[in-house]
């Protein structure tokens, strides 16, 4: 059959809400032209995020009532660890409340070395919390990222030659993947690449941590698009992703399948110690991590609904559907298609507008304004800084991210959100202006940020 349809049934409702264009112009004025400051009920199709906005499953619901809410070993938490265990292959297992406090457990434990952390690109917490620590951050993104019309499939990778540069003539404490590379267009890391950075880490005795929230998106693409992997089961290529790396965070809320948790894995056992005694300082207990039991179990049900191939075709597919749509009508969308999100190339969208009046924050202000949806910026207001002298500097692209939740919405949603994209570039987009900082704090300002229309 050629119609992709979604390989579940609907259970439980929630109404979708409308609002009009004049309401919309208000309510952008009174959040600053920032989405973040939007009510969920003024938002008709929220693309905002896929971290833990997806839906859960009727067994992942049921499995809430089970749960073991002792403080201290947990059964739930033994379902966890052994999920996560047989996995991973990570034989000690950290659980926190998200993927950020597992990032921050992690990096503390290196914070002493200072230096260098090098990524295929990382996210903007695991970027702001590196910071933080006071380490230097290098992406190394592979040059094909940066040629538009290719249609490499592995545009998520890291650059080989750049990245044992690096670790060669600077003082490197860890490297980074990114899998799949949320802040470079959802791209897939191909396993060729991971087994290549592992044996450059090893050579210069750096460790190599898998920043993993979408690991089983990633092997999806491994599999269809990488040699020598078709007949290998999505488990199999999960763990053999894992097994090339050093250490792992991962946030439960996106291939999770859950609406919150996360969890570090680490193969020493001192290591290990040493997290779980900033973890008892910052999250709780090592048995619950700052999750309730329940969320435990969710998160236990949700890493196995993951790997399902019904599953994650859908899943791929109906971002290709989004992208397909929106290309074919000549939106510019970053190629080729990835996983959890459709990335519109806001400085080519609005060619108009120079990159100082900030085309994706503009871009995703004024959409809403258009049609209720709700995107996020991923450019310069994400990753560009105000210098102590004032200057500001920008990033290498201006993207908006169409991010889809996991399992919430239909394939007509999606066709609406196309529907309402196309007609806005048709009526609006060249009337759209420039934006201005009014107001921004220094880590994470994409959050909190106050805009106005130039
Ligand atoms: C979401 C995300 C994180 C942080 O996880 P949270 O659960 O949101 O704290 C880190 N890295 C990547 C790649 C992510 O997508």
């Amino acid at each position: 059959m050629k119609t992709l349809i979604e390989p579940y049934k609907i259970k439980s409702l929630e109404p979708i809400y409308w609002t009009n264009k004049k309401d919309r112009k208000d309510i952008l004025k009174k959040a600053h032209l920032n989405l973040f400051f939007v009510s969920s009920k003024n938002v008709t199709i929220d693309l905002l995020t896929d971290s833990g906005t997806g839906a859960m499953s009727a067994s992942q619901w049921s499995a809430l009532m089970n749960a073991d809410e002792s403080y201290a070993g947990s059964k739930s938490f033994d379902i966890f660890q052994e999920t996560v265990r047989n996995l991973t292959g990570f034989k000690h297992v950290i659980p926190t409340h998200q993927g950020r406090s597992a990032e921050r457990i992690l990096l503390s434990q290196f914070q002493s070395k200072g230096g260098l952390i090098v990524s295929n690109m990382l996210f903007d917490t695991t970027r702001a919390n590196s910071e933080d620590y006071g380490f230097q951050v290098l992406d190394l993104p592979c040059k094909e990222f940066f040629e538009d019309e290719s249609l490499f499939p592995f545009k998520g990778n890291i650059d080989l030659i750049a990245l044992e540069k690096a670790l060669k003539n600077k003082k490197v404490t860890l490297v980074i993947l990114t899998v799949t590379n949320n802040s470079a267009g959802a791209q897939p890391v191909s396993m060729e690449n991971i087994k290549e950075t592992k044996k450059i880490c090893e050579k210069y005795s750096v460790p190599l941590c898998l920043d993993a929230c979408r690991f089983a998106e990633n092997a999806w693409f491994i599999k269809q698009k990488e040699e020598g992997f078709k007949n290998k089961t999505i488990p199999e290529i999960v763990r053999a992703m894992f097994d090339l790396a050093h250490l792992c965070f991962v946030s439960a809320k996106k291939d999770g399948l859950s609406h919150i948790g996360g969890f570090i894995g680490v193969r020493k056992e001192s290591l290990s110690e040493s997290c779980k005694a900033r973890l008892i300082l910052e999250e709780g207990f090592p048995t619950y991590g700052g999750l309730a039991g329940r969320d435990l179990e969710a998160i236990s049900i949700g890493l196995k609904e993951v790997l399902e191939e019904s599953y994650l075709r859908y899943r791929i597919d109906s971002t290709a559907f989004l992208h397909e749509k929106l290309h074919q009508a000549g939106v510019p969308v970053f190629n080729p298609s990835g996983a959890h999100a459709v990335y519109i190339d806001a400085k080519k969208f609005l060619s108009h507008l120079p990159v100082s009046s900030y085309p994706g924050q503009a871009l995703v202000s004024s959409l809403y304004e258009y049609s209720g949806i709700r995107t996020c910026e991923i450019g310069s207001v994400m990753f560009g800084k105000t210098l102590e002298n004032g200057k500001e500097t920008y990033h290498s692209k201006e993207l908006v991210r169409l991010c889809i939740p996991r399992r919430l919405y239909t394939q007509s949603h999606l066709q609406y959100v196309a529907e309402s994209i196309i007609s806005f570039k048709e009526k609006e987009s060249s009337k759209v202006r420039g934006i201005k900082i009014i107001k921004s704090p220094p880590f994470l300002r994409h959050f909190t940020a106050h805009f106005a229309w130039v």
